[in-house]
């Protein structure tokens, strides 16, 4: 009987799909080095949430197959251990750009509105208060978006940004110009989509190459009125930069839903200020977005483990290396 792990609460929709496949199934909730690779060690697939999977741990696991990730993201595990022994490292690739591009319309939204602050002056009966705050409440109607990473939520966001009759900036150094226009959008530089950015998302991966793209250097060739949100990963907006640019009013504000340090420090000197609104890495987790990770997430498995025609390919991060005959 194959047996997988699960390393991280999963919605039910999702594990009933392995019961139905009579796999054993082993939900571990201590994460420490010792008990995973005591638990992990003959199992066929490991389900896998925020845990860290370190080369350390995974050399221990002489019957694994595949990690599937419940999420794109995948810095949680040693892609490069996984390839060498030819381990599939697997991906919800169609569940979540919705709900994280909702998010993103949601921060862009309580942002420009003064959400945060138009509820707090309600309850403390400051009502004509909204005198001070009109000033700069924004619209996203005909505004400039400047989307940087135009992947699964980079392009969802985009269709979205549409709906409000806004213009779509893109930056994506790795996508044909004209796949961006054939949308409607406008490829452009990321030095000119920073300076012309009435709002800035950014949605790719956090490498030696996107590690603080956004500093200092970049906020300073802002509009005064731009927003900006960072739903991908924490240190691709450098922290430290964005404190100064929203203390001195550089920018307009921000939204973050990614910390270079998660959790973050109960200290971190941008929760003092109030053009910016947080939340703890919960841009995908609607039920809905939880329901659709965990069933991809446990169908990749079954279908990566029994041979199926039914598997999502462009769910396997590592489909190159491995040998799908
Ligand atoms: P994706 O792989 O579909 O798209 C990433 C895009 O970034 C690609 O088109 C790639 O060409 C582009 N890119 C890479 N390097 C770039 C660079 N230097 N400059 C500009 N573009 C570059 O990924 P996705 O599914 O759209 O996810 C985007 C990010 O969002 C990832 O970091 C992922 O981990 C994160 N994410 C966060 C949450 C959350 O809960 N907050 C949920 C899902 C995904």
């Amino acid at each position: 009987m194959k047996k997988i792990a699960t390393l991280g609460q999963m919605h039910d929709d999702g594990l009933k799909l392995l019961k139905n496949y009579k796999y054993s199934i082993v939900n571990i909730s201590d994460y420490s080095n010792n008990n995973l690779k005591d638990k992990l060690k003959d199992v066929d697939a490991i389900a896998l949430r925020t845990v860290k999977l370190t080369k350390d741990i995974l050399k221990e696991c002489k019957s694994l197959k595949i990690v599937a990730r419940h999420g794109v993201g995948y810095d949680n595990v040693d892609l490069n251990y996984l390839n060498k022994e030819k381990i599939a490292l697997a991906i919800t690739g169609s569940a979540n750009a919705v709900t994280v591009a909702e998010h993103v319309m949601t921060m862009f939204l309580n942002l420009c509105k003064h959400s945060k602050t138009s509820d707090q002056i309600v309850r403390s009966g400051q009502f004509d208060k909204k005198a001070s705050m009109q000033k700069d409440m924004l619209e996203l109607y005909k505004k400039n978006i400047f989307i940087i990473g135009f992947g699964r939520i980079g392009k969802t966001l985009a269709k979205r940004c549409v709906g409000f009759e806004s213009n779509v900036f893109v930056y994506d150094p790795y996508i044909e110009p004209n796949i961006i226009k054939a949308e409607n959008y406008f490829p452009v530089s990321f030095e000119e989509g920073i300076k012309i950015a009435d709002f800035i998302s950014v949605h790719l991966p956090l490498n030696e190459k996107t590690k603080y793209l956004i500093t200092k250097k970049e906020f300073s060739k802002m509009k005064k009125t731009c927003i900006i949100v960072n739903t991908a990963r924490g240190g691709i907006i450098k922290e430290e930069d964005l404190l100064w640019a929203l203390k001195n009013h550089i920018i307009h504000s921000a939204g973050l839903d990614v910390f270079e340090q998660e959790p973050p420090n109960k200290n971190n000197p941008l929760f003092n200020l109030n053009n910016l609104i947080l939340s703890p890495h919960s841009a995908a987790l609607t039920l809905e977005c939880r329901k659709r990770m965990s069933v991809e997430t446990c169908s990749n498995i079954l279908n990566y483990l029994s041979k199926s025609p039914n598997l999502r390919l462009s769910n396997i991060v590592n489909r190159e290396i491995l040998s799908f005959n």
